[in-house]
């Protein structure tokens, strides 16, 4: 299926979808946050998310850095989502970019994993992905979304209980780069 501007393919019982806009925007269940270890909240998409869901996310997000002092990158923690549509957001630290070397596929990897892990607790079964690590962190797109496309099928596999996995890319580019997974990505891994 294709209108341009999103394309979907289904694995298993699961739509998976990609899509251009603003992730404040999406209706599904649970949300994830690219935020950074302190989870005092930043720019990009973290910025977004706290303006268009209000002070409560940031207020759990203090509570939950009182008992456990942030989120290890690669970790995630959940709130709920203040103003937004959604009922969850799913914080999670992606890795900075420092040349490959760094072990930052395996971090970005957890990201969306245990992201994965904390919307499956939630029972949620409706879930939208930012393009994690591509923006200040500097994680070359071309190959995170390969990362997150793969990370994601294979879960999906394992776990059939998510109806929906969409990814919400921000920019034209970013689409024109995570679109062949969702023409070519139905086939092996
Ligand atoms: P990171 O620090 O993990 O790199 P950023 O927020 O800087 O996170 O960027 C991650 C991606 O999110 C970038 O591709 C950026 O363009 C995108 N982005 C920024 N705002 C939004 C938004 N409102 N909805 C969806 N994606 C967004």
């Amino acid at each position: 299926m294709s209108d341009g501007r999103s394309l979907s393919i289904t694995i298993g019982s699961t739509l998976l979808t990609l899509t251009q806009g603003d992730i404040t925007q999406q209706e599904v269940d649970a949300i994830v946050n690219a935020a950074n270890s302190s989870l005092l909240g930043g720019g990009g998409v973290d910025g977004a998310i706290h303006r268009a869901g209000g002070p409560s996310i940031l207020e759990e997000c203090k509570a939950i850095r009182e008992k456990q002092g942030g989120c290890p990158t690669g970790e995630a923690v959940v709130t709920s989502a203040g103003k937004l549509k959604a009922r969850f957001v799913i914080h999670t630290v992606g890795p900075v970019w420092k040349g490959g070397s760094a072990n930052e596929e395996n971090l970005l990897r957890n990201a969306y994993r245990n992201s994965l892990e904390k919307a499956r607790e939630k029972s949620a079964t409706t879930l939208a992905f930012p393009s994690i690590s591509t923006g200040v962190y500097g994680f070359p797109i071309e190959r995170a979304s390969k990362i997150a496309f793969a990370t994601v099928r294979e879960y999906i596999r394992t776990y059939p209980h998510l109806h929906e996995v969409r990814f919400v890319v921000f920019s034209r580019h970013d689409f024109e780069v995570y679109s062949p997974l969702f023409r070519d990505g139905a086939g092996p891994p």
